[in-house]
């Protein structure tokens, strides 16, 4: 077999694996490449392959660095079958939905041809085939793949592709240890190939009692000020943690009762979508009665007008916005107008890439560019690390652990090249495993 990293490799972004048996091509997720000014344009570039010569495409989890691309592959002749579960289904209908929004507001401004239509979409999911945790998909020559739960984000897995003993295992992104609404990811103890993740390869987190902490103390440090609290945050996965852990600091009375806003109707469309999933969360969190993200104080808010409107609301208050990275959304004009001020708070939940806005304001910058506009900050920054849906480096040693005997071979990908080095090290000098971190574009041949 001959495995190529397309993209998603050397990068965060972009995750894009190619498999081919003879004749036989399967890709494991087709996402865009995003968070730098130089990496976006190539998302337009030809695939390296024909599109209508794939047979089928394994889908990990619903995010726009693993679906993003999609609907280019159906628009340039992909007919095959995709594999995922229903709930990255569910949330891929909503993300590339928005996508499409996004991109096509993009292409309008720099004068380019959209990079897929609505259309496009509509034909991706009627290729669309949901599969269940652990049920066997049989394909050509005995191959069989089987999806494991990776514990990253709703409905989120891990790609195990077998024949006979030997195997190949597609890591996608792995859920942090301790997740807010998530239960771990699947221990698995046997693969012949490890295809894996390394976007916290080279930083710790955070504990999860000391994020929950962190996040009180910033509230509350917010609430004294007086100011406003924003909180970039993506619609899908961190809002909901955010929300449920609000909630729970505000139902123990640790918080006094704080008006919180989510300026997201994407937002609101995945948290129903969690609600409807709800058994695909930790069992002590599915179990409870009554939906799980409401409380009183929480307003979402719709509508685009209204969305100015929150930041003239009394203060303090808390205002979750989106994109998580302020590359884009509703989180920008929020920023804008709030970071001059030192009463306000900016508190940063999740990853932030290379290049993007969020990473320049965790860096501690004084002065940003926003909209066109020169935004001085004085508003407090803090950065809580335990959100994130990734392991940290210890973590991605310790998933790879219980595979030492079986794995002849790993492959780190899907980060940053310091990132995926530092693993790649770590993985060879603890663990004594024959690692290879590839090149975008580079192919190697696997025995399977
Ligand atoms: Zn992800």
């Amino acid at each position: 077999m001959k495995l190529t990293f397309v993209s998603g490799a050397g990068t965060v972004t972009g995750a894009n694996f190619l498999l081919e048996d003879g004749a036989e091509k399967y890709l494991v997720d087709c996402g865009l490449l995003q968070g730098c000014a130089y990496c976006e344009p190539h998302n337009y570039d030809p695939f390296p392959y024909d599109p209508a010569s794939i047979t089928a495409l394994f889908v990990t989890h619903a995010h726009v660095d693993h679906i993003g691309r999609i609907p280019k592959l159906v628009r340039d002749g992909f007919r095959g079958t995709i594999y995922s579960t229903a709930a990255t289904r569910d949330l891929a209908t909503l993300m590339l939905a928005d996508t499409l929004d996004i991109l096509g507001m993009e292409a309008r401004q720099s004068h380019r041809p959209p990079l897929f239509h609505r259309t496009d979409i509509d034909m991706a999911l009627s290729l669309w085939k949901e599969i269940e945790y652990d049920k066997l998909i049989a394909l050509h020559n005995n191959l069989l793949a089987t999806f494991l739960d990776a514990g990253h984000i709703l409905g989120s897995a891990m790609v195990r592709i077998a024949r006979g003993k030997r195997s190949i295992l597609f890591s996608g992104d792995i859920g942090n240890h301790h997740a807010a609404l998530l239960p771990e990811a699947d221990v698995v103890s046997d693969a012949t190939y490890l295809v894996m993740e390394s976007v916290y390869g080279n930083r710790s987190h955070d504990t999860s009692a000391s994020r929950t902490e962190r996040l009180l103390r910033a509230v509350k440090g917010g609430i004294s000020r007086g100011g406003t609290i924003l909180i970039p945050a993506f619609s899908m996965e961190r809002t909901q943690d955010i929300l449920f852990d609000l909630r729970t600091l505000i139902e123990s009375k640790n918080l006094p009762p704080i008006p919180v806003y989510v300026d997201s109707p994407l937002a609101a469309a995945v948290t129903e979508v969690f609600e409807h999933h709800r058994t695909l969360l930790r069992p002590d969190i599915a179990s409870r009665k009554g939906p799980l993200f409401s409380f009183p104080g929480l307003t979402i808010v719709g509508d685009n007008d209204k969305s100015h409107a929150i930041r003239t609301r009394g203060n303090p208050k808390i205002i979750l916005a989106g994109s998580g990275m302020s590359q884009g959304g509703r989180v920008l004009s929020h920023e804008a107008a709030l970071l001059p001020h030192q009463e306000n708070s900016l508190v940063l939940v999740g990853y932030q890439a290379a290049g993007s806005l969020g990473r320049t304001l965790e860096e501690g910058a004084k002065r940003v560019s926003i909209l066109g506009r020169d935004v001085r900050v004085k508003a407090h920054v803090e950065r809580i690390t335990g959100y994130s849906g990734h392991r940290d480096q210890h973590g991605l040693v310790e998933f790879v652990e219980p595979l030492t005997k079986s794995l002849e071979r790993v492959f780190v990908v899907m980060g940053e090249p310091g990132a995926s080095l530092h693993l790649a090290q770590r993985l060879h000098d603890y663990l004594g495993m024959n690692v290879h971190v590839p090149e975008k574009g580079g192919s190697v041949d696997i025995d399977l």
